[in-house]
């Protein structure tokens, strides 16, 4: 089969919020963008329900309809949406080259794109304990009283027993943070320790509304599509001894994984595998590969700080394209 093969000034890779706003600012600015989408279309907030912190919807709006409407933005002004499996990069030399299969499964390359700037836009995922019951909706409670994002669907419990996992600064986090609407919050560890920085241990330590119980696994969480989460079948790590407890939500909080795998060895990443950004640009290492989102970004991690740094990276490409002679300069109204 011969591959078709794709030449564009801008390719950005990932289509949640830093992605798309990267398409529209890109197209805004008449550079022709192709967003190649991922293996999630939309990116984590297609994952989650009512979306209440992003400013301009004031009673709030669903996640998926809202990425719906980041598309459809992109789109009015020109961007070209693709759907294919990225299996490998070539990025050292312009254009780069980027190799798309039909599926993850195929194994034969279909397209080949060529980039004179690639974004990259790939986002993390949190990592889930791989329990049953976690899975989301229909086939479990993922989305119906388990989360991964306490800043985004803690509003939800208010008064109500929760159970967060986790040991890291995230736990410590969301914890002190589900604090102010559930009724209680019952951190589950897996050892004696946290890992967590002291300072936010103690925070977790001096706030009354959170148990801690130590050396604690999840085996299950129990519920039903009707009620939600009822409980979860816990156990000792040490002893092995099982018991149920009574809870209405799940926040699980064991660290989340940037999607970087791609780009190992080629672009500098911390060692958790964040790409590297450049001061306070979205440059990467490699001259015209740009990174936006959660890709680049472990501290923050909200929609809304991903979508600006997905404007921040298209500017970045489009000035690069402009200092290489490869673009006309665009006016700041154009933006
Ligand atoms: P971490 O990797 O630091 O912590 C993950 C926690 O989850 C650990 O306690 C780990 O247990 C536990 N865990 C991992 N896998 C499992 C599993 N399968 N079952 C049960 N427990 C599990 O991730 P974080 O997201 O907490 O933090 C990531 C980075 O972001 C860190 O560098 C952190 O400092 C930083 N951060 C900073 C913040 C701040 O400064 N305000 C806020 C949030 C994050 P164990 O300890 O046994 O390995």
């Amino acid at each position: 089969m011969s591959e078709k093969e794709i030449n564009r000034k801008v390719v950005i890779l990932g289509s949640g919020p830093a992605g798309l706003t990267a398409a529209i600012y890109a197209s805004r600015a008449q550079l022709e963008p192709l967003v190649i989408d991922g293996p999630q279309p939309g990116g984590q907030l297609t994952i989650t329900t009512d979306v209440e912190n992003y400013p301009g919807f004031s009673k709030g709006i669903m996640g998926p309809e809202m990425m719906n409407e980041f598309r459809a933005q992109a789109e009015r002004f020109g961007t070209e949406i693709l759907n294919v499996w990225i299996d490998k990069v070539d990025l050292s030399e312009r254009p780069f080259k980027l190799y798309g299969k039909e599926s993850a499964e195929s194994e034969e390359i279909s397209t080949i794109i060529k980039a004179e700037t690639l974004i990259i836009s790939t986002g993390a995922s949190a990592k889930w304990l791989g329990v049953p019951g976690e899975e989301p909706v229909p086939e479990g409670l993922g989305g119906n009283g388990v989360s991964a994002c306490a800043t985004c669907d803690g509003f939800f419990f208010r008064g109500k027993p929760v159970v967060i996992v986790g040991g890291g600064d995230t736990a410590m986090e969301e914890a002190m943070f589900l604090t102010r609407f559930a009724s209680k919050v019952t951190l589950m560890h897996r050892r004696d320790s946290f890992r967590a920085s002291k300072i936010m241990q103690e925070r977790v330590f001096n706030n009354e509304k959170i148990e801690i119980m130590w050396n604690t696994g999840i085996r299950e969480i129990l519920g039903t599509k009707e009620e939600g989460v009822t409980g979860v079948k816990i156990f000792n790590t040490q002893s092995n001894e099982e018991s149920l407890f009574p809870t209405q939500g799940v926040f699980v909080a064991i660290g989340h994984k940037p999607n970087t795998d791609l780009f190992k060895g080629v672009l500098e990443m911390d060692e958790t595998g964040y790409l590297k950004t450049e001061g306070r640009t979205m440059k990467t290492n490699v001259e015209g590969v740009f990174a936006c989102g959660d890709a680049q970004d472990s501290y923050y991690r909200q929609a809304v700080t991903a979508a600006g740094t997905g404007c921040m990276a298209a500017i970045d490409a489009e000035r690069f394209l402009v200092e290489h002679g490869e673009a006309v300069k665009n006016t700041e109204t154009n933006w």
